[in-house]
Formats: C-alpha cells, structure tokens, sequence
C-alpha cells in the first residue's frame, strides 16, 4: 500500500527532527523540538480542515447488514445469509467493492498462518516457545493444542453464493482476507447498490487457537456431551472501510491489527437451540418470543433498580446446564449507527441488569447486563455489571453519553474483547475441593479492570471509529488512558493502575523500541507501546502540562468532533492544540515519534549575593569568606605536633602588616565607591540600592536533558526554614538548548535553599531519580534477605481459599493426605 502519511513519517525518523525534508536547517549542533509537525502532518482539506475537526464536505460511507444466522451446537458450525445495503457518501464513482473475511485468517494457507515466525512476537495467543528467540528448540504444549486443532478441522469461510437482490450471481475474487465483488454497473455517487452473500463456517475452539472469538467446551457439566460457550464476533463478511484519505483500507488481517469498519444499521436473526440464553450487539425485539413472563417481568424490575436484579438466576442457570432442547428459537436484534455486531450464546448463562440512567441523553436508561456461567459465580455477581455502570459514568463525563441501549459484559474463553454494546471479559472463579469457589484479589482486579476497559471500548473506537489496523494506540491507548482514570476513581490501590508516567520508565529506557506511531502489525512490545506509553503520555498532558480544566475540554472537543466519524491521528493532534491553546508539537514530536525517554539532571545549584560594591562592607564579607576556609592540612599537622611558629618566636620584630589584613579599606575604595555611585543614572541608582538594601537570594540551577525528550522541568524546592515550594518551568525552556540549560531563581533574604529535587512526584516519567536531586541524595534499596519463592506475588495469592490452611505439626509430617483428608471433613 501507498500511503503517504507514513513515508513522512519514515523519513523524519530516519533524517531526524532537524533535517525534516532534507532541508538543512541550522549551521552548528542546534536541534530544534519545538519545530512544528506540518511537514509530518497531511495537508488540511476540505474533509479534515486544519483545525482537526471534521471538514466541512466531510463523507464517509454507510453499510447496513440484514442477517439470519443459524447456529448448529453439535456440529459448532453457523450458517448464514446477509444482505447488504451500501451506501456511496463519497465523492468517487466505485466499479468495484472491498469486503473482509476475517475468519479466513483460520486457513491453514492464510497468510498469518504461513507468515508465522517460530516464536514471534506478533502473534495475539499462546507463545510458540517460553523462551523466545532464546530459546528457539521448544514447543509449548498450547503451541501442540493449536497445530493438532487447525489439522483437525477445516476453518475459514464457505463461500455459497454471491449475488444481487435478484438472485444474479455476481463476480467476486477472494484475496487471503480480503473480498473483491465486481459490480455490474458503477456506483455513483450518493447511489446505493445491496447484494447477498451466502455463507458457512466451523467455529474455531478460543482455547486451542487463541482467537478474538470461538467456543469453549465444559466437558465436565452434568449433560450428555457437556456444554459450549459460543462467543462470535468477525463472523460476517463486512465491508472494508473506505475513507477520504486511503481510499479502500485494504490490509490483510494478521490477528493483531484490529478493524477498520463502517457504521451502519443492523438487523440480525440468530438462531439458536432453545433452552439458549442469547446476548448480542443491539436491542431484543421479540422478548415476547424467546423470554418467559418471569424473565420479561424481571428485565422491567431491573430498569429501575438500584442494585442488579436477576433476569436468569445462577440456580436456573445451574440446571439449564442439564437440560436439552426441544428446537430451535429465534432471537432478533437491531442496532443503528453501529460499526460491528458480535453475539454470545450459551445455556450456562445466569443473566443480570440494572437499568443506568442518563437524564437528557438520547438513551435516558442503558440497560447495563452480565452474562456469566456457575464459573463466574459469586466474583461476577459482585462486579461485572457494577463495573459497566462505573465504566459510562466516567467515561461519559470525559467525552458524550453513552450512545446506545444497551452495555453487556459476557463471560466466556476470551480474555478481554469489544464490540459495539458487547463485550467479552475471561476472569473467573476457582472451584476448591470443598465445593467453595474463590477468586484472587489479582483476579478480582483483572475483572473490573476488564470489563471497564472493554465497556470503555465502546466509546473508543466503536464511536470514536478510529483505524485500528494501522494505528493501535488510538483506541488502547486512549482508552487505557481513560480506564486508569476510571480506576484510580473506583480504588487507587488496584493494581492494575498501571499506565501513569511512573510505570514506565523501564519501558521507555529499553532497548529495541518503535515509535508509538508505528503500524500496529509491526509494532514491539505492544502493551507498554500502545496501551502503557500513550496512556502515560495523557496523563501526563492531563495532570502535569495543560492541567485538566484545560485538557478536559480540549479532549472532550476530540470525543464530540469525531463520535460516530473516522478520525486520524493528526485530527487528534490538531483538536487538541487548537481546543486547550497550547502548542502541543513538541510533546507529540517526541512522545508519539520517537523513542527518546526522559531523564532530566539537576547538575549544579549555585548561590549568588548581590555585592553592596560599599568598601567597608564588600571588603568585611570577602575577609570572613576567607576566614571560614578549611585549614590547610599540613598547618593542621604542624599545630597537632606543637611546632611553634617563627612570628610567635620572635613576636618583637612586626611592621604595619602585623596590624593591617589585605582587608583594611582606605580612602581611597570609598573615594572611587562615591564616585562610582555618584556616575550611575538615576534609574541604576535606585535599581541597585533597593537590590543592596533587599540583599535576595539568587540562585542558578544548572540543568541536563539526559533522556532526549524536552519536557517542563517540575521543582520541589525546600528551605531552611522548612518551608517548601512547587515550581513549574514549561518544556520551552529547552527552545534553544536541548542539552544543557540554565536557570535563575530569586528568593527573599531569609529564604535560603536547603535541598531542590526534580519531578518530586515522579509525573514525568523521569527514568533515573537519581540525579534529580541537589544535594544528592543517599538512595535507599532493600537487601532481599527472605524470598519465599521465585516470582512471588502478593496479589495472586488465594488468600481466600488459602485461609483455611490449617498449620503443619511436626506429629503431621505425613503432610498432603492429612491436609486432603482435613479439607473433605470441613
Ligand atoms: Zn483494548
């Protein structure tokens, strides 16, 4: 592909940031991080103007699916026919349309499949190898799993038939992921064209092949054959995305890039068997059909209610397990101005909700719902559909309301995926010996840190529709930025807490870095670079440089610009210097462009005192300055062995210097003072006497930029008196000078620094402490004496299980039957 914004891109990177086109800048060693981005940034036009809004003959194209969709659970296999009704907002006439076949990327001869490097970091799924390119001679037994299952079965789409509303075949040309249908007449225009795709595929097990969707198997549920979970998501052929800007976003599908999608309405059929609980993108719109009175009575209740109410119980979902279908039912969805559509369908699920209300919004209640097997239990009782509802309250006040009827969080193989209104969350319970099921506080973490970050999905990018394919960070990282904030509102100490600046020095200083700006297939590294980097990178926009009236309303700008439309990076950029007034160009040039870290020196503080230029006091001051010398050792030593001094041996023989240091001011210094004093203007006079008479402290601080990027310097400073201060000095400091800068502080007579420390409150990202303090300062570092064991992990205990361990006895030495044996008797 040809795409122009990144070989911009590329070039800066390589001829650095003062070349930017080849032009030589500057004679000399001055780098300049503050030049301005145009050279990087694609050109403002009439579809995204300068300011990083929406321009004003702004398009984007519009698909609206029709589906009927049946699944077979024993065969795990759906079969499906959709209609699609596309709509050319663009300017350009197509002859041709783009679709995507993600499940494709499951053929054995895919490229994903085939492009697979043994133990590569690009894959999403179980490590080929634990020790990587270390190691490259092992197979991981989930590596073994994945093999045997892609031999087994046969993946990837069958398809039946393609043809128009009339039934005429149309021809189509498959391309890896990648759909081709030629259309019989050209699309204008403001023209729409609707065609039918027949389709079949096998569900792929998420277990085995690490998918974003799939099924999982519970062999051991009381029912002949046990249960399934199906999750399906990337399972209709859907439109590639067609923009102002790229034109047909045609990138194959490896499994880490993500979707680029067209909003669109939807109506979907799924067929099910009948003792099914169904959940999916979009609004039910036969409960009469599928759901009892009790459930349809309860689904009411919820609406309103304070707490989660139970639509499906955990006790009638325990013995839906054993039950078997009578037929199939029939559960029909809509959605409008969606950009996906996923469902989940299981006769395991318990089903809860609670009504989220939002006075003045569109939607005034959201119906917030969790899905979850007995696995589940107890921990998504607690806090699935809490955390849904903590999850709009935050994330609404950051950017729109939640635009939809429903939010859904669905328990099932996947660890943690989003699609419009529906998301799949992994954490569960652990079944004990004694029947007990009990989480971690890890575990209980990973839930509502989930589930806040795949509702909060829904405003990013399934709103907010940006490119997930090319540019990972613009949805994970903004919204790993938003979770955190979601986080540290619900309990700062959760652990998961851990995209602020401070947690990612180590990243940041490591080596085999790529910009945050790199393509999301090709990117190293990818939690610390596209979730972690650019989510330190907010809140340090956030909290530290813009302040937050000033970046809440300036992002606020960005989410209500681009909801429902297609933004790119430099529409964030731009919206977010033109909203908060703050030229910005420096904090992405180097935050988003490069790999530089920060790591700023405070190398010298010196003090300085105003000289009175009076003889009779100047003179006095210099004389104790050098009095209060340390003693030369040698005439330390020489009073220590008694030697006595020629001057006091012959104390008889003195001169005028006897009597007189080089001290002693004559008539002379306070002529030429008077004189001096008597030359100056007017304004000098006054200038100098009050500086004489106030006798302030001067200080200058000497500063290094050892990490590369320019950043505000943030001192903590404290006085002798005790008394501290905060002091921020803005990243423009380091315009002319990126190395090496300086500067001068002023304070009252009594106002004596004692200490100055850099970033005090590590808000920066600073990466080396150490030299972020004057004087130094001594650093602490614990002396592991006890570990208990390798890899020990406070949060991962089961402390609640664990509890119950009763304490070995030497008379007990027989150990694990005793412990067996006391647990079954509890
Ligand atoms: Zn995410």
């Amino acid at each position: 592909m040809i795409r122009t914004f990144g070989a911009v891109v590329a070039s800066l990177l390589i001829t650095g940031t003062a070349a930017g086109q080849g032009i030589q800048q500057t004679v000399g060693n001055f780098e300049d991080r503050f030049r301005q981005l145009d050279e990087v940034l694609p050109t403002p036009n009439v579809y995204r103007n300068a300011s990083g809004a929406p321009g004003h003959q702004y398009w984007q194209q519009e698909a609206d699916y029709d589906i009927d969709v049946v699944l077979d659970e024993e065969a795990r296999r759906l079969t499906a026919t959709q209609t699609v009704t596309y709509y050319n907002n663009s300017p350009d006439t197509l002859n041709f349309l783009w679709l995507q076949l993600d499940q494709n990327i499951f053929r054995s001869d895919s490229i994903a499949n085939v492009a697979q490097d043994f133990g590569g970091a690009g894959r999403r799924g179980p490590a080929v190898s634990a020790g990587g390119l270390d190691d490259p001679t092992r197979l991981s037994m989930g590596e073994l799993r994945r093999q045997q299952a892609m031999a087994d079965n046969e993946y990837g789409y069958q398809i039946n038939s393609v043809t128009d509303t009339r039934g005429n075949a149309l021809p189509y040309t498959i391309v890896g992921t990648l759909m081709r249908i030629d259309l019989p007449r050209a699309l204008r225009p403001d023209q729409s064209t609707a065609f039918e795709i027949d389709f079949a595929f096998n569900i792929v097990e998420e277990d085995a092949v690490s998918a974003r969707s799939g099924y999982e198997h519970f062999p051991d549920d009381e029912r002949e054959g046990g249960n399934d979970i199906f999750l399906i998501a990337q399972w209709f052929p859907r439109m590639v995305a067609y923009s102002d800007f790229e034109g047909w976003h045609n990138k194959e599908f490896l499994g880490r890039g993500e979707f680029t999608l067209e909003f669109g309405d939807y109506d979907v059929a799924i067929t099910v068997p009948n003792d099914h609980i169904v959940s999916a993108t979009g609004e039910l719109q036969n409960p009469n059909q599928v759901l009892t009175p009790v459930q349809r009575e309860r689904l009411r209740e919820a609406r309103t209610a304070e707490r989660p109410v139970f639509v499906v119980t955990p006790e009638e979902a325990l013995a839906n397990e054993s039950s078997n279908p009578t037929g199939n039912v029939t559960w029909r969805f809509s959605a409008e101005n969606v950009r996906d559509f996923a469902w989940a369908s299981s006769r395991k699920f318990a089903w809860d909700a609670q009504g989220h209300p939002q006075p003045g919004a569109e939607h005034d209640v959201v119906m917030a719902m969790s899905f979850y097997p007995k696995e589940g239990g107890e921990l998504w009782e607690l806090y699935s559909t809490a955390s849904v509802i903590h999850t709009m309250d935050v994330y609404s006040r950051m950017s729109f309301d939640y635009p939809y009827p429903t939010a859904q969080s669905v328990n099932g193989p996947v660890g943690g995926m989003e699609y419009p209104m529906i998301t799949f969350n992994g954490p569960r319970t652990t079944l004990q010996d004694d029947g007990t099921r009990t989480w971690t506080r890890a575990e209980k973490e990973f839930l509502i840190g989930v589930v806040i970050h795949e509702i909060g999905h829904i405003y990013f990018p399934m709103v907010v529709n940006s490119d997930e394919r090319q540019w990972t960070w613009m949805d994970e990282g903004l919204n790993s930025f938003l979770d955190s904030v979601a986080g540290y509102e619900w309990d700062p100490s959760m652990e998961w807490n851990r995209s602020l600046p401070r947690d990612l020095t180590s990243y940041m200083t490591s080596s085999n870095q790529v910009p945050i700006m790199t393509q999301s297939d090709s990117i190293l590294n990818l939690g610390a670079n596209s979730y972690g980097k650019p989510s330190a990178a907010l809140h340090i926009l956030r909290d530290t440089i813009l302040g937050r009236e000033l970046f809440d309303f300036a992002f606020r700008e960005y989410a209500r610009r681009w909801q429902f439309r297609r933004p790119t990076p430099s529409d964030f950029f731009r919206t977010m210097e033109e909203a908060s007034g703050v030229d910005l160009d420096w904090f992405w040039r180097g935050w988003f462009y490069t790999t530089d870290h920060v790591d700023i020196s405070l190398d010298m503080v010196y003090q300085l005192r105003i000289d009175t230029e009076n003889p009779d006091i100047d003179f006095a001051r210099r004389e104790q300055e050098n009095a209060d010398k340390p003693t030369p050792i040698g005439v330390q030593l020489n009073q220590e062995e008694g030697l006595e001094l020629w001057v006091d041996r012959f104390p008889d023989v003195r001169d005028f210097y006897d009597d007189n240091s080089i001290y002693t001011v004559t008539n002379r210094e306070r002529n030429q003072y008077n004189s001096w004093l008597e030359g100056l203007e007017d304004w000098e006079r006054t200038a100098f006497e009050r500086a004489v008479e106030e006798d302030k402290n001067y200080y200058v601080l000497e500063f290094s930029n050892v990490g590369g990027l320019v950043m505000p310097i943030i001192l903590g400073l404290e006085f002798a008196d005790g008394t501290e201060e905060r002091m921020y000095i803005p990243a423009e400091i380091w315009r002319r000078n990126v190395h090496n800068v300086r500067k001068l502080l002023v304070f009252d007579r009594d106002q004596e620094l004692v200490q100055v420390t850099v970033d005090p409150q590590w808000e920066t990202a600073d990466a080396d402490i150490t030299n972020n303090s004057f004087p130094r300062q001594i650093m602490p570092s614990r002396i592991e004496a006890y570990s208990p064991s390798r890899g020990f992990n406070f949060e991962r205990r089961d402390i609640m299980h664990d509890i119950t361990t009763e304490l070995d006895t030497d008379d007990e030495e027989e150990g694990g039957e005793t412990e067996a044996e006391a647990a079954t008797a509890e």
